[in-house]
């Protein structure tokens, strides 16, 4: 009567089906398994330059505070990021992470008779929070690895609530134009919410930087999303926020548990922010260490996706898989991306200079050997 099979059965058709996402492969485990004294992560987009010293100082801090719960409103934070940003606090919501804020927005948004659009190769979180409420994802084909916005605005009909888009994109790197983003907004019914997730802004240049926080504006239907875990360094500590109306941040607040950033994470957060030292820092070694890995590829004849991110998505020309393996044994970690329909490529995290030439040296060796 009572077999373990009833049990599964009892949970909500989204989750029984649900295949969890699959984090890098963290450096401990690596160690354990192979008992390697040098590894080398390049798996996470993390950033390679650690966390800016002040974000790390801001938490000592607070180490005295621990007893406390921390401020359930993120006042202070959201008072720095409205200053930089130029928009209200009420227009900022706190996530555990961005990804907590994607999960907000499926459960304020979505029920399991509504659809949401998003391109092939896209990240892999946003399958998974639709899929987690019973909605129905429609996936359109992407033109050269990038979103076709074409072909996400022609897949909207009367069921359709919403649309993720990543900007770059993850793991693909490629970024859309501002202009076209913003042609696509103008097109979109305002029935249909805008997910803009700009997890990697930070490292688009200058030129290519859309200021997308002024559609706030215009666009009642828009929520970017952002992260500390990226450019600033705070992958550990789990913060992330998105802007949009007042009214949309006041529901994903309703929906967000009472304490969802801990004090660390917001002292830290806080801090990072105003550290734009740090945060240049982080760019210019994106820039070269991004030069410093693609210069390697050309030299092996293999391409890549161009990439306005802190990662790149190299075509070996043969399947991935094994190539990633054997980059195991060799003490390096990146990421395979065969359930993004990517089976030929690996996405590289950009890492210091050392690290970059460490996984090229490895890279050249697996090649020469398959
Ligand atoms: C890394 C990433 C995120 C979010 O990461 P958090 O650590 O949860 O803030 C969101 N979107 C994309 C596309 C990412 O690559």
């Amino acid at each position: 009567m009572h077999t373990t099979h009833t049990i599964c059965d009892l949970a909500v058709q989204g989750i029984q089906n649900l295949i969890p996402y699959t984090p890098g492969k963290p450096i401990e485990e690596l160690q354990r398994e192979l008992g390697l004294s040098e590894i080398v992560k390049l798996a996470s987009n993390e950033n390679p330059l650690g966390s800016s010293p002040k974000a790390v100082e801001a938490i000592k801090t607070v180490l005295s505070e621990l007893s406390r719960y921390p401020d359930g409103n993120g006042f202070c934070l959201k008072k720095a990021l409205a200053s930089k940003l130029k928009v209200s606090p009420e227009q900022i919501t706190l996530g555990n992470g961005s990804n907590e804020i994607l999960e907000l927005v499926a459960r304020v948004f979505l029920t399991p008779d509504l659809e949401v659009i998003f391109s092939q190769h896209a990240f892999a979180v946003y399958p998974l929070v639709t899929q987690a409420v019973g909605a129905k994802a429609k996936i359109t084909p992407a033109l050269n690895y990038a979103h076709d916005l074409d072909a996400m605005l022609a897949s909207v009909n009367q069921s359709t609530r919403l649309v993720f888009i990543a900007n770059p994109n993850n793991p693909t790197g490629t970024l859309l134009p501002s202009s076209a983003i913003e042609n696509f907004l103008n097109e979109l019914p305002k029935t249909v919410i805008c997910v803009l997730d700009e997890a990697y802004f930070e490292f688009v240049s200058d030129e290519k930087k859309a200021d997308s926080v002024a559609w706030l504006d215009k666009y009642p239907n828009l929520i970017i999303t952002r992260t500390f875990s990226k450019a600033y360094g705070l992958a550990g500590l789990r913060v992330g926020y998105s802007l949009s109306s007042t009214v949309i941040a006041d529901l994903l607040n309703r929906a967000r548990q009472p304490f969802n950033n801990n004090m660390l994470a917001l002292a830290a957060a806080e801090a990072a922010l105003s550290d734009v030292d740090f945060l240049s820092l982080t760019v210019a070694a994106n820039n070269s260490g991004m030069e410093q890995l693609t210069q390697a590829f050309k030299a092996l004849s293999l391409s890549w996706i161009t990439s306005a991110g802190n990662f790149v998505s190299v075509d070996l020309l043969q399947e991935a898989m094994p190539i990633y393996r054997a980059l195991l044994k060799k003490g390096v970690i990146v990421r395979p991306v065969a359930n993004y329909e990517m089976q030929n490529h690996l996405r590289i995290s950009v890492g210091t200079a050392a690290e970059n030439q460490f996984f090229i040296n490895a890279l050249k060796d697996v090649l020469i050997h398959v």
